[in-house]
């Protein structure tokens, strides 16, 4: 799991408690086990995306996807896909000059703004004017366009974070999340985003941040995965800084701010300085592989449909800078050996099953999601099989196995009827389906199964729950563990939750895959009405199986 806040452990009601589901054979239990405790183990150090450690991790996943009987389902008849992957940073700091009331002025790199290293174009030389466009936002659904009357095009546009109060909060964190994409859809060559609230406590200073070497996949027509066409000049400025872009024009930053209170959206308007970029980026290109594996289908129609399980493989490596002595390496085993070991048990339940699913399952190991859910992005954009083949996904991310989980929270059940399907195996094994206990979140758009969302296919992320334990577990996890070398083997791992997790992931998916109806968007869901749009829909509240 990626970017999770540990201030939200402190999450809201929990569904009732219900009695202890009765106990998965010792074998299954056992065999998530093994797993587990090889994937996380210190000599992996920590698979870290691009590593020694993640890619005998991904050989390991391959091995057992072999001995479970699925084929190969990568590139040119392999079991991987390699991402394209580019680590670009500055060996000599960029220039940037910015040019005020006629003056320039030299800006310091990483103190007064900062200018993102670029993995699409190496060699900048370039101005541009500024343009002020509120806070950035285009959509159909709640009638923003803060890019009315503004003509943006060969311009850096200058957006306040944050959006107008009010929205559900995954539709909020989206938009946030996509901002970049407006301003390059608009024609704009850069984006400079203004804080208000600065980072959360612990967080580095965002300008620092930005100079920060960037890892991004490329892939061989040249686009990026999370730099949008054409944006080049993605700048961070200091408070001050940023308040003088405004010197000159209609309105002060203070001012603007001032009147964005709740749900005000300021209008944008040109800004008078203009700024000149000379940057020379180094680039590092390196591979690591998603591991997919398939399960053929039985159905001469359905199997032709794609039904996904994944879970992501790397985690954050070794820690940089450990004292001699000290424990520097990231087993990542909640996060998420957990998880990937639960699916290749998924596998094993339904190799062992005599009748195959009606649709293909895909089971897929994620890499670069604690780098920016790349690996994700990169499969989703360049899927292995058809495209449009693909109908469901579950997203299995750090469960949390350390107490008899009686409840499962599947981010996403209110946007399609996979939440009905997830509430319905749940009941079938006496595990309960409870809401997302932190709305304010938005989980549903911060793990890998969005960059799926993105492109129309509905999908949920699968948690275990708040219930019989669960929420303090929770919260003492994301305080002490979450992120850490804590997250290791040395936890009290409880193996027949992880044994009860796989069987439930194996009967989500089963139930997935031998529906009548594939997986789909509930009308008017904002997430299948932008991605999706000529999908089909089911009305919400109505039973799955008709
Ligand atoms: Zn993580």
């Amino acid at each position: 799991m990626r970017i999770i806040s540990a201030l939200t452990a402190l999450g809201l009601a929990v569904a009732a408690v219900a009695a202890p589901p009765p106990p998965v054979d010792e074998a299954i239990a056992r065999r998530v086990r093994a797993d587990v405790e090889f994937l996380a183990s210190d000599r992996l150090e920590g698979r870290d995306t691009g590593s020694r450690g993640h890619a005998i991790a991904a050989d390991y996943v391959a091995g057992q996807f072999r001995a479970i009987g699925l084929e190969p389902a990568g590139d040119k008849g392999s079991w991987y896909q390699q991402v394209p992957f580019r680590r670009a940073s500055f060996d000599k700091p960029p220039r940037l000059t910015l040019t005020i009331g006629g003056k320039p002025v030299v800006l310091e790199q990483g103190k007064d703004a900062s200018l993102r290293p670029s993995v699409t174009a190496k060699q900048i030389r370039r101005s541009a004017g500024l343009v002020f466009v509120g806070y950035g936002l285009k959509d159909t659904r709640f009638g923003f366009d803060d890019y009315r009357g503004l003509d943006v095009r060969g311009k850096i546009v200058v957006a306040l974070d944050g959006t107008p109060t009010g929205l559900p909060s995954d539709i909020a964190a989206h938009l946030k999340s996509t901002k970049d994409e407006m301003a390059a859809a608009a024609g704009a060559v850069g984006f400079v985003g203004i804080g208000g609230r600065g980072g959360r406590a612990g967080e580095a200073d965002p300008v620092q941040r930005a100079s920060r070497p960037r890892i991004d996949w490329v892939d061989s027509a040249g686009r990026a995965g999370t730099t949008p066409p054409g944006l080049e000049l993605i700048i961070s400025f200091s408070r001050e800084w940023a308040a003088r872009l405004f010197e000159g024009a209609p309105k002060s930053l203070a001012a603007v701010r001032a009147a964005v209170k709740g749900k005000g959206r300021p209008r944008g308007f040109a800004l008078t300085p203009t700024i000149a970029v000379e940057a020379d980026a180094k680039w590092e290109d390196f591979t690591s592989p998603e591991v997919i594996g398939l399960l053929r289908g039985s159905d001469p129609v359905l199997a032709a449909e794609h039904v996904v399980l994944m879970g992501h493989l790397d985690h954050l490596g070794i820690k940089p800078n450990a004292k001699l002595g000290e424990d520097a390496i990231y087993n990542g085993a909640l996060d998420n050996a957990a998880g990937v070991a639960t699916m290749l048990e998924a596998a094993r339940l339904f190799a062992a099953q005599p009748a195959r699913p009606k649709r293909s399952i895909l089971f897929i190991a994620n890499t670069g999601e604690e780098r920016g859910l790349l690996g994700a992005s990169y499969y989703a954009n360049h899927p292995t099989v058809t495209a449009s083949s693909i109908v469901g996904l579950v997203d299995l991310d750090m469960p949390l196995l350390l107490y008899p989980f009686t409840d499962v929270t599947a981010f996403g059940a209110d946007h399609s009827t996979i939440g009905a399907t997830v509430a319905e195996a749940g009941s079938s094994m006496n595990v309960a389906m409870s809401p997302d206990p932190m709305p304010e979140e938005a989980i549903f758009v911060r793990s890998d199964h969005y960059m799926f969302v993105k492109r129309g296919i509905p999908a949920v992320l699968l948690m275990t729950g708040h219930a019989n334990g669960g929420k303090a577990k929770w919260k003492d996890f994301l305080e002490s563990t979450y992120h850490s070398v804590n997250d290791d083997l040395t936890q009290p791992i409880d193996w027949q939750a992880g044994g009860r997790y796989a069987v439930l992931n194996y009967r989500i998916a089963r139930a997935m895959a031998d529906a009548p109806q594939r997986p789909m968007w509930l009308t008017n869901d904002y997430f299948g009405d932008l991605y999706d749009v000529n999908g089909p829909r089911r009305p919400a509240g109505t039973p799955r199986r008709p």
